[in-house]
């Protein structure tokens, strides 16, 4: 898989892209990343990449020029055979699992980061979709980008060292994924559950399911419409409404 970023500010991704996972990933050839500074392709003397906004107002917009420049010239690197190119930017595609999934199916992604009061809206026409990180704003498209490497990069077979682990990763399944422990047995009062220590796999399997559907039923409620249940999930959720009837705490 390879990443096309553009940016203003390569510096930004120096940390994030140098350690850990994706640090590995990188080294192992399973991910590329390269970083294309915008303001290369600058064609003023002053080499600037934003200007005031037509119609008055607060703060610069990037120059639709070096932007649309970058693109062409991954794509003639590349011969033309260029992947999505997707603009990072708060009025874009609600990011989710679902979107990782699909973004890693494919070989090559192009990320635009904006910065400022964001992009001349006629780069829009040379992208092909536009992710949201969330409804909030932040300075520029870089942590987003970054956001979406991570998320992308950590479903490409081999990137994790467990093959298995993102398959039961919160959203992977539709539910939030079931509590972990680890060493001690006992941490300041707090024990172990005892399921976990039993060595029976078959139980250990439906705890962690029930315990899913419990999270997922108290912190994310919306899930369940559209998570795959088995029937055992069903009964197990209709025991708990029982319950809950049974407990009669009014209005
Ligand atoms: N004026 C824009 C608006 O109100 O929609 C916001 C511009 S923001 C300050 C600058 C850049 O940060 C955007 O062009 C985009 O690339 C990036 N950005 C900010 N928040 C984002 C988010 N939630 N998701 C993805 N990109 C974001």
């Amino acid at each position: 898989m390879q990443f096309d970023i553009l940016t203003l500010f390569p510096e930004m991704f120096t940390g994030p892209f140098s350690a850990s996972i994706i640090k590995r990933a990188i080294e192992r050839d399973l991910l590329t990343v390269n970083l294309i500074n915008i303001r290369d392709y600058a064609r003023n003397k002053h080499r600037t990449v934003d200007d005031a906004p037509y119609g008055g107002g607060a703060g610069m917009v990037m120059e639709p020029e070096p932007v649309v420049l970058a693109l062409e010239a991954v794509r003639e690197k590349r011969g033309g055979d260029m992947g999505p190119v997707i603009l990072l930017c708060p009025q874009g595609e609600p990011f989710t699992q679902r979107l990782a999934a699909e973004l890693a199916e494919e070989e090559h992604i192009v990320l635009v980061c904006g910065h400022y009061e964001g992009i001349d809206e006629r780069v829009r026409a040379y992208t092909t979709g536009e992710i949201s990180i969330g409804d909030y704003v932040l300075t520029g498209g870089e942590l987003p980008a970054m956001v979406v490497v991570d998320a992308v990069s950590r479903l490409i077979p081999g990137v994790l060292g467990e093959e298995t682990s993102p398959v039961t990763d919160s959203f992977a399944t539709g539910l939030l994924e079931h509590p972990h422990y680890t060493r001690p047995r006992e941490f300041r009062g707090a024990a172990v559950p005892e399921v976990l220590l039993s060595g029976h796999h078959a139980r250990i399997a439906r705890w962690r399911r029930e315990e899913a559907l419990l999270r997922t039923l108290v912190r994310r409620p919306d899930l369940l419409a559209t998570a795959a249940l088995t029937a055992d999930d069903r009964r197990f959720l209709k025991e708990l409404a029982t319950h809950l009837n049974r407990l009669n705490l009014g209005d």
